[in-house]
């Protein structure tokens, strides 16, 4: 591939190969395919909010007003002050990130980019197209009609985002005939599962196979249908009467019937990912540590950081009138690129007109992206949340990578409202007259990211420092949301009482700058599990075609999802190989099975038929010819896992961040009753004074006065009015006002560390005299040393006073 004038003077290389897909090469339906005149679609970021959005618009206010009016519009938040001030502005320049050198820290674990990218060279000839889904929160499962869609232009593609729509229900209950390739995949999985699902046991000498109930597994049914034959656990599609091992929801963990087993999802991690809650969190981590959490861009939560944008950027301006920033509006409701475009200007008129009733995320937008063959893209990494409690992360090797269609240029006003220059999302570049259906993991607008190493490995660049910093990234981020996380889980299953055990794959959306660090954009609650993408036939007509891109990276993923959460050898060692798999393994790789129907000069309609038979086929045939020797080990047919463990793996050089965490524990201890997420006045003075906190200069009239302010302050600025009391961020508020008062002149995560170990001492002090009262002997401790670096303590043990011991799953 030879090399081209580089835009970012770094990385980037010539695309000629991948736009001239020849015959038979493309991943395409047969005859012609329906480019842009069949997909009217205007490509400005002012018609985006129109034209692609899915779903009602209002009447626009002019210009790029129009964007972003009269949408859900949620209530207007009160202006309110944050919980901490918003990343000072003044450094802004001097420590942006595109700027940042790379960071130091390189976890060995970086190791797995050297075999990745090795691995990713044996992909070039996979042969692959685009796949995805658009889906929304906890809306209903709704059923696409096949050939009736009145609005082409407005028809959303299916993404690599969020699973947040549904498009249809289960195969077992098809409200509408599906078409030919999904019906075809579904009669060839049910045929696989009713020849396999009567006879076979599981091989471990196990007397039952593991139970699965798929029954709410939406469009992730699929890939969950392929991983449960490969492993031979038993599926119950319908649900099941009995209690099943692990429970499979496509999107909300909420299901009151479940009492025991697993479940895919965490309470509250829905909610913890939303734009302005993730920003929140990672706020907290900004301000107690600003160089470990600079892999977020700064950002302001709207309406009610308005002021304060405004006044920050001015600031820098007045200090600097030749900064030129740029900024990107994400409403806090959106997905898929929906609703969101870039400014320059804070008092834009876009953002003004819709400031009161669309809540959104404004952000420093990151105008020097690396750039391949001089189209920004991102990567889509899966992590796996096994357990909150000990913290059990665990990264994919491989993840995919989505580009833009239109060749980058730094934002300036001409090119601002360039939606496919801009926004990486597959569901809007798919419209792009310039998409390119890959055909092969490493061409086309969606790729493998392990080719992308691969590439950027072969130009010398360090992947085992890129590799080290996201994993590095992705530790922080969760160590950000699991403190909250922690307070839905005892509120949705308190201890004591009957419930499930959790676990999650999180979509991490990362972009990588052209000094290559990585800098994380967003995290995916429900992020798509589809491996079939939809193609349009004629304007309207569409239909789903096997995407063997994303079978690869998918599939792998659920099914070493479960062999991880395998609750019938818990406590067995699983061996993780660090190189990856399928070449020396049974199963063969999707890349290969592509690429040997590719050689045959397979087309479309042939390849599709092809894909849904002849993978399966050979891939039960490989299943039962190593069916021999699995007795002795139960996983013997299968690849070596591609999920890799990175925490506790790595806990010695993160544990310091968990400052929060610990809070979260002793806000935890404090609630009182059970289920509740918010601590009541009783339970804050009870907190203070266990923890001894109150002095002559903090009376308990100071504590209550603290307490009324805060609340009512996150009260409206959070909106919740599930509960009335003190959520968990007004508390970390508190606790950091308290910790600033009693141990001066230190930088703030010293003195929040001083504090917790104070309060972990008074408890742990209050918890043994109860201990020692019931037995009736006496003890003795010493206090701790209050003015030790942060993280010895938090080096040092698991919190100590946590009462939620249904977080762990071990
Ligand atoms: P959504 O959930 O709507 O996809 P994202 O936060 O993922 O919202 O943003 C959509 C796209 O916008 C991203 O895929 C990326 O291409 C681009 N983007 C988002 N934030 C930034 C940023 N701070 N700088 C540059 N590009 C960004």
């Amino acid at each position: 591939m030879a090399a081209a004038a580089s835009v970012t003077g770094l990385v980037t290389w010539a695309r000629s190969l991948v736009r001239s897909p020849g015959p038979g090469r493309r991943l395409s339906l047969a005859g012609p395919r329906p480019e842009a005149e069949t997909i009217p679609v205007n490509r400005s970021l002012r018609d985006h909010g129109n034209g692609l959005r899915r779903g009602a618009r209002g009447g626009g206010g002019g210009g790029g007003g129009s964007l972003v009016a009269g949408r859900d519009g949620g209530a207007a938040a009160a202006a309110a002050v944050a919980v901490a001030p918003a990343p000072a502005l003044s450094v802004m320049r001097r420590s942006s990130p595109e700027q940042e050198p790379e960071a130091g820290w390189e976890a060995d674990a970086a190791e797995a980019a050297e075999s990745l990218a090795a691995e990713a060279g044996e992909q070039l000839r996979v042969d692959a197209g685009a796949a995805g889904e658009p889906e929304h929160p906890e809306r209903e499962e709704q059923p696409k009609a096949v050939g009736r869609d009145p609005s082409p232009a407005r028809r959303r593609a299916p993404e690599e985002g969020d699973a947040r729509v549904v498009r249809r229900l289960p195969p077992a209950l098809p409200l509408a005939p599906p078409r030919p390739a999904a019906r075809a995949l579904n009669q060839l999985v049910k045929a696989r599962g009713r020849s396999r699902g009567r006879s076979y046991r599981r091989s471990s000498g196990s007397v039952r196979p593991v139970t699965v109930d798929s029954s709410k597994a939406r469009t992730s049914l699929d890939a969950l249908k392929i991983s449960l034959r490969q492993l031979r656990w038993k599926e119950f599609p319908f649900g099941r009467r009995l209690p099943c091992d692990i429970y499979w929801h496509g999107v909300s963990f909420r299901d009151n019937d479940i009492l025991s087993g697993q479940v895919n999802k965490f309470p509250g991690m829905t909610e913890m990912v939303r734009k302005i809650t993730l920003s929140r969190a990672l706020r907290i981590m900004q301000n107690l540590f600003p160089e470990e959490y600079n892999f977020y861009p700064r950002s302001w939560i709207l309406p009610e950081e308005f002021q304060l944008f405004v006044a920050q950027v001015q600031t820098v301006k007045d200090g600097d009138p030749s900064w030129r920033p740029t900024f990107i509006v994400k409403p806090d409701s959106g997905c898929q690129g929906d609703g969101i475009y870039l400014i320059k200007d804070p008092c834009d008129g876009r953002l003004t007109g819709t400031l009161h009733n669309r809540p959104a995320v404004v952000q420093e937008y990151i105008r020097k992206p690396l750039l391949i063959d001089k189209l920004k893209f991102d990567i889509r990494l899966y992590v796996l949340l096994k357990s909150l409690d000990p913290l059990e992360i665990y990264i994919a090797k491989d993840g995919l990578s989505r580009f833009c269609t239109e060749p980058y240029q730094e934002p300036n006003p001409q090119n601002l409202h360039h939606v496919f220059m801009h926004l990486t999302n597959y569901s809007l570049n798919i419209h792009s007259g310039k998409f390119v259906h890959s055909d092969s993991a490493s061409t086309g607008s969606k790729r493998t990211f392990s080719s992308i190493l691969c590439r950027l490995s072969s130009k010398g660049v360090d992947i085992k420092k890129v590799w080290s910093d996201i994993i590095s990234l992705v530790i922080k981020t969760v160590i950000a949301l699991t403190p909250e996380l922690k307070v839905f889980y005892q509120s949705d299953i308190p201890t004591g009482r009957p419930g499930p055990t959790c676990f999650q794959i999180l979509g991490f959306d990362i972009i990588l700058m052209k000094n290559l660090k990585p800098m994380l954009l967003e995290v995916n609650a429900n992020p798509s599990m589809r491996i079939e993408h939809e193609y349009e036939l004629s304007p309207g007509v569409f239909e789903n075609i096997p995407s063997l891109v994303d079978e690869e990276v998918k599939v792998a993923v659920i099914r070493d999802t479960l062999r991880l959460m395998d609750p019938l050898k818990k406590k067995k060692e699983i061996h993780f190989p660090d190189i990856y798999m399928d070449r020396k393994h049974r199963i063969p790789p999707v890349s290969d099975r592509m690429s040997s129907w590719k050689h045959k000069g397979s087309s479309l309609p042939i390849v599709r038929s092809q894909q849904v038979e002849k993978p399966f086929t050979s891939k039960e045939d490989l299943n039962c010819e190593l069916a021999g020797d699995s007795d002795s080990n139960p996983e013997a047919h299968l690849p070596s896992i591609c999920l890799k463990q990175v925490f506790p793996k790595y806990a010695k050089q993160f544990n310091y961040l968990r400052l929060v965490d610990r809070m979260a524990n002793l806000f935890i201890r404090f609630l009182g009753i059970k289920g509740t997420m918010k601590l009541g006045p009783t339970g804050f003075r009870t907190f203070i004074r266990n923890c001894k906190l109150s002095s002559s200069s903090l009376s308990m009239a100071a504590v209550d006065i603290l307490y009324i302010d805060i609340t009512r302050k996150w009260n409206s600025v959070t909106l919740d009015q599930r509960d009335t009391g003190m959520c968990l961020q007004a508390f970390v508020e508190a606790f950091f006002f308290l910790a600033q008062r009693k141990f001066k002149l230190q930088p703030l995560h010293e003195q929040v560390a001083s504090l917790i170990d104070l309060c972990e001492y008074h408890l742990s002090l209050l918890d043994e005299k109860r201990l020692v009262c019931r037995r009736g002997q006496p003890h003795q401790r010493n206090p701790p040393q209050m003015n030790r670096p942060a993280h010895s303590a938090a080096d040092s043990s698991a919190p100590r006073v946590i009462g939620a011991s249904k977080l762990s799953h071990s």
